[in-house]
């Protein structure tokens, strides 16, 4: 088949405010190809790719699809005129049905009356069977056409995303950061979406921070650093150095996780679970933390263990048993935050952070009692200089502390909720996937923070699905499967990914 150029981008410029967002970045997107693009947190990967995409438009620069000027005034232009994006953020509607958000925007197309069915009530049965034929199409059948969407968990919202565009049928399909937010089964369906496309001689732009998954999955990769593009390796010039040096644009110094195989602390329990129970998630367990203790759970995703950082901090109520903190009973989340207990969760944008509020007021309401007085007076001069502080420490890439959440870029939205709890002085942090999306420059900063508290006393659980940053940091590894603990690993320089992963399967 015929390798064509289908998306030429040449001498694209994009600013949002003081920030330079994209610098004189040209690119091809050709057919029969997956084309990786890697870069940190903030280098401009969404962007470029959202300029495609119809969901923004560049402030200069030149776009051709086919040969021809491109400028699409819309997603929705974009996608039925062939180039779809899966974006980053959920693109979801929570209030309304699985099929009406495949169909949205277009159930005009499924009335009863008319000569294209324009106008009468929305024939509901035959908008789920198409909506249905959709999913099955890119293998989600689990979830029901007629169910409603806000019952529905991260992933399977990605899924119904991924089989409205998957509908349109595009000829270049961008997937923005997708799989960070699925598990192996729903990674499955994008690589066989891709893998389809290329056999259909179409293309496929993949955002990815996971340097394995992009090598296997690409045949070409960019690299984008500060709004520019690096360089762009053909597969044939994969290597995982110099892919990360140019990322970051220096060799990566110092430790990755902690360099130390000493898995001690001390004896004092800070939080203790006893015989919990939730029906399905967590079966009889108990669970020991302790004084300057990291604490790793692994497991497949639906393990419990996600339901477990939940239950630990108050968030989610166990049908039997009882969890302890300083020698305390729990109560609820509030009880949870008065000693001194924080929780970063997995889906961090509808629970960690308010998207529509600023960077300040997302940091601050951590360390409300740090600057208030009786609880009340809020003195904002204090205030910003701790939010200040937070944004440096992290190094969080933002306009200002005033800049809306929301138009951060996703590893930097993470900083925030860290930021949220660190600077709190958490003595207990409940980590649910602390690292997912984000990039190896940040990641090492969030591990050295992690082993820093850890000395400083304070204690630690991480929940995550990738057992190399499990190994790389726990004091102790429990590994679940079916709501229960199969197997608990010391901290050892033998231990390996094979040897936790026979307990999780
Ligand atoms: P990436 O996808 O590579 O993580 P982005 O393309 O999202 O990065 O962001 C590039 C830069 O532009 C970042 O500094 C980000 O904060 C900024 N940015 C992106 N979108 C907006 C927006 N809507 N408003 C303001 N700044 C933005
Ligand atoms: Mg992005």
């Amino acid at each position: 088949m015929k390798q064509e150029i289908l998306v030429k981008v040449e001498h694209m410029n994009k600013r949002f405010g003081s920030t330079v967002a994209l610098k004189d970045v040209s690119i091809e997107v050709c057919s029969g190809r997956v084309l990786g693009l890697i870069g940190e947190n903030g280098s401009g990967k969404s962007t470029v790719t959202s300029i495609i995409a119809g969901m923004q438009n560049a402030d200069s620069g030149t776009m051709t699809y086919h040969d021809k000027e491109w400028k699409p005034g819309s997603m929705l232009y974009s996608l039925e005129h062939g180039i779809g994006m899966i974006v980053q953020e959920t693109g979801t509607v929570p209030g309304i049905t699985v099929a009406e958000n495949i169909f949205l925007g277009e159930t005009k197309f499924f009335k009863s009356f008319g000569e294209k069915h324009k106008w009468g009530p929305v024939k509901r049965k035959l908008l789920n069977q198409k909506a249905q034929e959709a999913l099955d199409a890119i293998g989600a059948s689990h979830i029901r056409a007629e169910q409603m969407t806000a019952n529905l968990d991260l992933q399977e919202r990605k899924l119904i995303e991924i089989a409205r565009i998957m509908n349109k049928h595009p000829e270049v399909l961008v997937v923005d950061e997708t799989t960070t937010a699925l598990s192996q089964k729903g990674r499955e369906i994008i690589y066989n979406i891709m893998e389809q496309m290329k056999k259909e001689n179409k293309a496929v732009v993949f955002i990815s921070h996971d340097l394995e998954e992009i090598m296997e999955k690409c045949d070409a990769l960019t690299v984008l650093r500060d709004g520019n593009i690096i360089v762009t390796f053909d597969k044939s010039e994969f290597d995982e150095d110099k892919i990360k040096s140019s990322m970051i644009g220096r060799q990566l110094e110092g430790d990755y996780y902690r360099s130390d195989y000493d898995g001690s602390c001390e004896d004092e329990v800070v939080l203790e679970m006893k015989d919990v129970n939730l029906t399905g998630k967590l079966i009889d367990f108990n669970l020991q933390l302790h004084k300057g203790e990291i604490l790793g759970i692994g497991g497949l995703s639906h393990c419990g263990m996600h339901t477990l950082g939940k239950v630990m901090f108050g968030n989610k109520k166990p049908e039997s048993g009882e969890i302890r903190i300083k020698g305390k009973k729990l109560k609820n989340e509030a009880d949870a935050m008065k000693h001194m207990v924080g929780y970063v969760a997995k889906d961090r944008d509808t629970e960690s952070l308010c998207l529509n509020a600023s960077i300040k007021d997302n940091i601050a309401v951590g360390g409300l009692d740090q600057f208030t007085t009786g609880g009340f007076l809020i003195f904002p001069w204090n205030e910003k200089k701790y939010v200040q502080k937070q944004v440096e420490t992290l190094s969080i890439k933002c306009a200002g502390i005033n800049q809306y959440v929301s138009a951060l870029s996703g590893g930097n939205k993470q900083k925030v909720v860290f930021g949220k709890w660190i600077g709190r002085g958490s003595d207990v942090l409940i980590l649910d996937c602390p690292t997912r999306g984000v990039d190896i420059g940040v990641k090492q900063a969030m591990y050295q923070l992690m082993y820093q508290m850890k000395k400083e006393g304070k204690s630690i659980v991480i929940i995550s699905e990738e057992l190399t940053e499990l190994i790389g940091m726990s004091d102790r590894l429990m590994i679940m499967k079916d709501g229960k603990i199969m197997h608990e690993f010391p901290r050892s320089e033998s231990l390996s990914e094979a040897d936790a992963i026979q307990y999780m399967i």
